[in-house]
């Protein structure tokens, strides 16, 4: 009958499910929220920001960002993966205290940024708060860290897929910004806890000195300093796992 849930047809359909058009029984929902289903930021039920909420989808991006970075470091070694590390921080330090924000923000921030970093540049009518907070920070790292355009390209194009294929289908999806503020949380909670001493305001990044960027950030980052987390870094008690071979 019409009041069955659409997603075990077993239990009885008690909450409307924006995601499936239909009803859902509330064990269903409780389970598969964000992990199987894509719920549009906005749902009732999805209490967006919970901890619990965030650390549910934090460890299934977890996986693909440890895939990204293995990905990245073939590409352009640390200096890329700073590059994409910069993205991640400058996206938790945005976001992590905005429940309402959505992966379409990040996805035209890139997009932006990716426009500027091609030869021929569009001007952009109307540039949104968070475009130009992250083209601020990632232009700095560019300029101090003389990062080859060609592989900021790379970077930024990994960045957009792994949004895109994160966020799913939903036009009104924070999957990735959940699932991405829930890793850093569980895997780096002392960065976490100095970027959320920080105001977002100014561009406010903490770069290595001379030399190697990635090498000096794990360093700053063990020291609690950095807003560097760089993969294969050791997280403080609970990550014993060797991530350094390559697929
Ligand atoms: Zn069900």
């Amino acid at each position: 009958m019409a009041t069955t849930c659409d997603y075990c047809h077993g239990r009885k359909g008690k909450r409307s499910c924006p995601a499936l058009n239909g009803l859902i029984c509330s064990t269903c929902c409780g389970e598969n929220r964000l992990t199987k289903i894509a719920c549009p930021a906005d749902c009732p039920y999805l209490e967006a920001g919970t901890d619990y909420q965030r650390q549910r989808v934090g460890e299934l991006f977890r996986q693909d960002r440890r895939r990204v970075y293995r990905e990245i470091l073939e590409i352009g070694g640390e200096k890329a993966a700073g590059l994409f590390n910069l993205i991640e921080i400058v996206c938790f330090s945005y976001f992590h205290n905005k429940p309402s924000g959505l992966d379409g923000e990040v996805v035209a921030a890139l997009e932006f940024i990716r426009r500027l970093l091609s030869p021929i540049h569009f001007p952009a009518p109307t540039v949104p708060a968070f475009s130009q907070y992250l083209h601020k920070e990632f232009k700095a790292f560019l300029e101090k860290e003389k990062v080859d355009l060609e592989q900021a390209q790379q970077v930024v194009d990994l960045a957009l897929t792994l949004v895109k294929e994160f966020s799913g289908t939903g036009l009104r999806s924070n999957r990735f910004l959940t699932g991405l503020i829930g890793c850093l949380t569980m895997d780096h909670p002392d960065v976490v806890a100095h970027l959320k001493t920080q105001e977002t305001d100014q561009p406010r990044i903490v770069l290595a000195g001379e030399g190697e960027i990635a090498g000096a950030a794990k360093e700053q980052a063990q020291r609690e300093k950095s807003r560097i987390v760089i993969p294969g870094a050791p997280a403080p008690a609970h990550d014993h796992e060797h991530h350094g071979h390559k697929h």
